[in-house]
């Protein structure tokens, strides 16, 4: 195996807030995706190069070793099954919260204590499942990939599951946060054989990637 390393990164926040770990490990990026078209992206380190993928599509070339590394979501994760991963740090970037939200006016407290059957739209169908499965709810999952704050508004659903940061977006669709359904971070994850064969050029990173995470860390 070569001892080229491939980082796996999704545009946008992951990516911005990925910067000042690689900086952390002296590597800086010598193209902004943002600016740019290509897909790999040459850095500073001679054997790193970073290819820009779906933010749902990193922990699937990390999986399969067409990336050594990558930095993916906990609500990515877990809705991937982390097979054939390794999940080293919590880099505890890219924070925010996976909730249930309803229209403003939607009586969701007695919507689930009368057993209505809820319908929930949201990309993040396993998370949902088993949020609705620990509390008893019976719900009808609807998949949808994008923009899940407009179901309610044209009923589609009566709830949606999704990413929380600021809660602006909610608040600007006339939507409430009803329940937090758990605390959201980005983590590194490794590709297991890698780890094992390019650990020499690998190690270095992946400490420098922790160390700096950590001192970023608010109960650091
Ligand atoms: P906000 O308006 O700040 O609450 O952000 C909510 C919107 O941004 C929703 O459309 C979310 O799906 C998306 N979002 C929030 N945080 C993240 C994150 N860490 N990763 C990906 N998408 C996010």
């Amino acid at each position: 195996m070569s001892s080229q390393l491939t980082l796996a990164l999704s545009k946008g926040r992951i990516f911005n807030d990925t910067l000042p770990l690689l900086e952390a490990a002296g590597i800086r990026v010598l193209e902004d995706p943002e600016k740019s078209r290509k897909l790999i992206l040459e850095t500073s380190h001679p054997d790193l190069r970073v290819i820009i993928v779906r933010a749902s599509d990193v922990p699937t070339y990390v999986q399969y070793g067409a990336a050594d590394f990558g930095v993916a979501g906990k609500d990515v994760l877990i809705e991937h099954g982390g097979i054939g991963l390794y999940q080293p740090v919590d880099l505890q970037i890219a924070a925010c919260r996976m909730s249930v939200a309803v229209a403003e006016g939607f009586d969701y407290a007695s919507a689930v204590r009368q057993g209505a059957r809820l319908r929930v739209a949201t990309k993040y169908v396993e998370i949902a499942r088993g949020h609705f499965a620990s509390k008893g709810v019976h719900v009808d999952l609807i998949k949808l990939y994008g923009s899940m704050e407009l179901a309610p508004l044209v009923g589609l659903s009566d709830a949606i599951v999704d990413l929380v940061s600021t809660g602006n977006t909610l608040r600007a669709n006339h939507l409430v946060e009803v329940e937090q359904i758990m605390d959201i971070s980005s983590r590194l994850i490794v590709n297991q054989a890698a780890l094992k064969l390019k650990r020499e050029n690998l190690q270095p990173i992946l400490a420098a990637f922790e160390t700096a995470s950590l001192a970023g860390s608010p109960s650091a």
